[in-house]
């Protein structure tokens, strides 16, 4: 039941400045960070990243803004992570992300907007949306290495 789930602050979130609001919503659930980075990718990380949108005619959007600044990719662990990240996070489309959520409270673009303008939807995080998608981003952007196993107040108080 304790999962660990990656988490990207997207470009948008790192050059606004959000980096801190947005981990300290983890912490504060009592969501445990194993792994943390900065990283700035180039185009054929984000064809292994986003592998399973390449085919969409969304995608060449999409690479466009996940390589235009670099990220903060985290790892995070807890119970049921993947799906408390989420919600978390909120849904994909700010407009429509309810408020108390990372993408309701710090942004509002839609799918109209974007699409419009032919851009990604900037919504500040990437999410891990499964266990199995969780599992491949994990190994895609930390080695084993850069993640810790420690003791947490969360051991004794959250969990
Ligand atoms: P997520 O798991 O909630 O991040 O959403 P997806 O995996 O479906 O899509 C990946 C990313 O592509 C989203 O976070 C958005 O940045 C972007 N995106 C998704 N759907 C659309 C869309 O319909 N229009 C535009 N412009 N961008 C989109
Ligand atoms: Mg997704």
């Amino acid at each position: 039941m304790i999962e660990r789930t990656l988490i990207l602050v997207k470009p948008d979130g790192v050059q606004r400045g959000l980096v801190g609001e947005i981990v300290s919503r983890f912490e504060k659930r009592g969501l445990k960070l194993v792994g943390m980075k900065m990283i700035w990718i180039d185009k054929d990380f984000s064809k292994k990243h986003y592998a399973a949108h390449l085919d969409k005619k969304m995608y060449p959007m999409l690479e466009e803004f996940i390589t235009s600044a670099p990220v903060v990719a985290i790892v995070i662990e807890g119970i049921h992570a993947v799906e408390s990240v989420r919600k978390v996070v909120g849904s994909t489309e700010p407009k429509s992300a309810p408020l108390g959520t990372i993408r309701g409270d710090y942004a509002h673009v839609s799918y109209d907007y974007a699409d419009k303008k032919q851009i990604s939807i900037k919504n500040l995080v990437h999410a891990s949306g499964n266990k199995e998608e969780a599992e491949q981003e994990i190994s895609l952007w930390f080695g084993v290495d850069e993640l810790y196993t420690y003791e947490a107040s969360h051991d004794k108080h959250v969990i």
